[in-house]
């Protein structure tokens, strides 16, 4: 052979490789197929690289395990995941129950594209009674998506109820799970059709990768997904996909670390003059505790805080002096960080008045006792700007 076609044939030797505890990186688009036949036998080989290989099929047979499902879909990120899911389900011509806490750029799909292809969105009141919600279920309802605790304001969903009644009228439900990481909470378990989750949060776990997914049992719905995925050409990288696998091997450990601390900051607030009221469903006595108590197993380190109501400037001089809680979105990673709601919660059909600024807490791997000094110090710039 001459030097270029060399260059192009000097393939590892397939020997076989040693047997790790985690699964090699298998990047690919080609797949080489053994024979002409198995070309176009899509059910007995994998013909295409787009779909994932080896380390993607590792994290799908996790993710399968973590949630109980049939079949796991991958998607680019967990804004992906949640347009996939529902595109996959939704014709034009539906109406959309959508939980009006939903996660603004759930929101922002919903008004924006999913609006333009003829869908039609009508945004509940988590706080209703389930039966109050079901109520709302219309003759063109195709599915209704819950997100349970809400998004920044943590409201509790009585799921199992909800996802009853829909199945009972023939409506598909979803859920947006990242909290409780696929791991505190099991939506497939409790009759939930759709588990979706951003896998970015805890799964990850290091703010440094982006990924979602949406598991279900009905290999109707199933089908549905994987030809969203199939269709829109939804791709993602083997290493990413390994990354979310490696992450998933310390879930559990991590959650518990992040939901001890969590309460611990949580309770340490809750005694403090300048806060109004905590929010976090695993706290007792604060609302959505008793939903909490029976479907979930743990919390995660994400909750928030309403401060005593005061000008606008005590809550900036609170977030600025804080030291270790680094302000900025995104949340699951192992580092604390903190946001202010106010300006997102602008877009809510049903928003409560909170009296004082509501305020968004991730509580990372840090010692807590040293988060709880920088809430001191944080909540004492925020007394001095009050007056
Ligand atoms: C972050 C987040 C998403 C989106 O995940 P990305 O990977 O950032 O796109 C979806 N839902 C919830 C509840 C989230 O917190």
């Amino acid at each position: 052979m001459k030097p270029a076609t060399r260059l192009v044939h000097a393939r590892t030797p397939d020997r076989g490789n040693a047997k790790a505890v985690n699964p090699a990186i298998q990047k690919g688009s080609t797949v080489l197929l053994p024979d002409s036949a198995a070309l176009y036998d899509d059910d007995a080989y994998v013909t295409y690289g787009r779909g994932g290989l080896a380390t993607h099929q590792a994290l799908i047979a996790a993710l399968c395990d973590l949630e109980g499902a049939a079949d796991v879909q991958l998607y680019p990120s967990g804004v992906s995941a949640v347009a996939g899911a529902l595109l996959s389900v939704l014709e034009a011509g539906d109406e959309l129950l959508m939980v009006d806490t939903a996660y603004k750029p759930t929101r922002r799909f919903c008004d924006r594209t999913l609006a333009r292809y003829g869908v039609e969105i009508r945004y509940f009141d988590p706080t209703l009674p389930a039966e109050d919600i079901a109520s709302q279920i219309g003759a063109r309802t195709r599915a209704i998506f819950l997100e349970s605790p809400g998004s920044l304001s943590f409201e509790m969903q009585d799921v199992p109820a909800l996802a009853k009644l829909a199945r009972e009228r023939g409506v598909i439900s979803l859920m947006d799970n990242t909290w409780a990481a696929g791991h505190l909470f099991k939506p497939l378990a409790h009759g939930v059709d759709v588990s979706i989750q951003a896998l970015t949060k805890y799964v990850g776990g290091h703010s440094d990768s982006f990924m979602g997914s949406a598991a279900a049992r009905d290999p109707q719905i199933a089908a549905r997904l994987r030809a969203g995925v199939v269709d829109l050409g939804w791709s993602v990288a083997a290493e990413d996909a390994y990354t979310m696998l490696r992450g998933l091997r310390t879930l559990d450990v991590r959650l518990r670390r992040h939901g001890e601390s969590g309460l611990a900051v949580a309770r340490w607030l809750a005694g403090r003059d300048e806060v109004a009221e905590v929010l976090h469903p695993a706290l007792s006595g604060a609302p959505g505790h008793d939903i909490w108590k029976r479907d979930f197993t743990g919390a995660c380190g994400l909750f928030a805080l309403v401060l005593r109501p005061a000008p606008p400037a005590a809550t900036s001089a609170f977030l600025d002096a804080l030291e270790l809680f680094g302000l900025g979105f995104s949340w699951g990673g192992f580092e604390s960080l903190v946001i202010d709601c106010d300006p997102q919660l602008k877009v809510r059909t049903y928003c409560k008045a909170y009296g004082g600024s509501l305020v968004r807490l991730h509580i990372g791997l840090e010692d807590p006792e040293d988060l709880i000094r920088d809430l001191e110090t944080g909540l004492a710039a925020f007394r001095d700007a009050a007056g």
